[in-house]
């Protein structure tokens, strides 16, 4: 583990090459984004949104959920927390495939509309009535 700490820099636009120990907010991408803060130098990206990350600022910044880097080789976990560096035991495996899941799973009851999901129902109770 490098640094226990990260300092939030609010900007624009997030650098191409990232300085270790920065939290790089944009609100206009709503977005931030930080280096891996183990020190393996991964660029982890947290998009806010209602299914995303929430980022509350009082001064120093909170990012919730935690960070889970279960897809790095380094699977650190962690909780932003007023600029600290609040460590969780490494993702697992099982723990990284639950997470995308769920995210999956979020992100797809979001983008689907209710009458997406009706014709097939319907060609289901159709197919149901053809098979009595
Ligand atoms: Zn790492």
């Amino acid at each position: 583990m490098s640094s226990g700490a990260l300092a939030p820099v609010f900007t624009e636009y997030i650098p191409s090459e990232p300085e270790e120990g920065v939290l790089y907010i944009s609100m206009q991408f709503g977005t931030a984004v930080h280096l891996c803060a183990c020190g393996c130098k991964a660029k982890v990206v947290t998009p806010f949104g209602p299914d995303d990350w929430i980022l509350t600022f009082d001064g120093t910044v909170t990012l919730r959920p935690s960070v889970g880097n279960g897809q790095q080789q380094c699977r650190s976990h962690y909780y932003i927390r007023r600029n600290h560096i609040d460590w969780l035991p490494k993702m697992s495996p099982a723990a990284t495939a639950a997470a995308s899941a769920r995210d999956r799973a979020a992100h797809t009851a979001a983008a689907t509309a209710p009458d997406a999901v009706a014709p097939a129902s319907w060609a289901r109770r159709l197919w149901e009535r053809l098979r009595r």
